[in-house]
């Protein structure tokens, strides 16, 4: 469902939109929608073009639309990353110029483990009880914060690294079975992070990104999970094992989260594999984990980084 600029108007004084009902539903001048917003203090509403309301799975959000000139800066560099999400919840990046790393995505699963299922999913005879929604809410809201500060915190590496474009695993076709798990995603593993989060995080990646110059390109993951990123072999015998990837023609082990992220980073450039591939990169890269207490991702002590 989607209003038109001829059916909001905004209240920015007082943080009110009215949502009209439209001609055959209201029963006069006076019948609209009265919507309350409240925005973080760096964000700011104004030149509204539309509003939406989207089913999130568990209630109804309005999402505004709003237009806002950014001023677009020159490109960090000419170096490319990859992106690719893994098995077992982790979203792997390469750079093309340091070690890869892993952010597992599993802070998203433990948050729902935060509330009792009672909370959670009590449904009332009017709906979900007053407690549930609230855990709801709060668990968006956390969802939101995580999505948030990860593509942020990846912008600024992608920064740090000189990256003018990042490519992405285009997802697309995930769509979430009638459980709301997402479907089985064959010779990858279960992407468990649900198709539209990813989506999500594709799009705030995007428009982060482009403050600072860096192109997104969203690529084709066929065969990205099957091929060797060290001698390119393309086989079904290929073998993933407590998510290391295991070639059987060059016999290199590598994480099998990074493996993909490096063939996805090679979609978008035309260097040919390194030989870079002893240096343990790609055995171990490094892992990133999402610490509540400071809203940052900290690097997981060496030693123990095997995901
Ligand atoms: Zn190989």
């Amino acid at each position: 469902m989607t209003w038109k600029q001829k059916g909001i108007k905004h209240d920015a004084k007082h943080g009110q939109l009215r949502l009209s009902k439209g001609w055959n539903l209201k029963d006069g001048r006076s019948d609209f929608i009265l919507a309350e917003y409240e925005t973080r203090p760096d964000v700011e509403v104004e030149n509204i073009q539309q509003v939406r309301a989207v089913w999130n799975g568990d209630e109804w959000e309005l999402h505004l639309v709003c237009k806002k000139e950014i001023p677009v800066g020159d490109a960090p560099g000419d170096n490319t990353a990859g992106i690719d999400l893994g098995i077992s919840n982790y979203l792997a990046i390469d750079y093309e110029d340091g070690p890869s790393e892993l952010y597992p995505g599993n802070t998203l699963k433990e948050d729902k483990h935060y509330f009792t299922r009672e909370e959670y999913q009590t449904e009332g005879e009017n709906g979900p009880s007053k407690r549930a929604l609230k855990a709801r809410r709060k668990l968006s809201r956390r969802k939101d914060h995580f999505l948030h500060t990860l593509s942020k915190h990846i912008v600024e590496r992608c920064v740090e690294k000189g990256v003018g474009n990042i490519a992405v695993g285009d997802l697309s076709d995930i769509r979430e079975d009638e459980n709301g798990d997402s479907r089985n995603w064959g010779q990858s593993g279960n992407k468990k992070l649900h198709g539209w989060e990813f989506d999500r995080f594709v799009r705030l990646l995007e428009y982060k990104a482009e403050e600072h110059g860096i192109l997104v390109d969203r690529v084709d993951e066929g065969n990205t999970s099957k091929t060797c990123s060290c001698c390119g072999q393309i086989r079904d015998g290929n073998r993933v094992e407590r998510g290391l990837y295991v070639c059987s023609s060059c016999e290199t082990t590598m994480n099998a989260d990074v493996n993909g992220a490096v063939n996805i980073r090679r979609k978008i450039t035309q260097s040919p594999p390194t030989g870079d591939m002893s240096n343990g990169w790609l055995a171990q890269p490094g892992v990133l984990l999402f610490d509540r207490e400071s809203g940052r991702f900290t690097p997981r002590e060496r030693g123990d980084c095997k995901p």
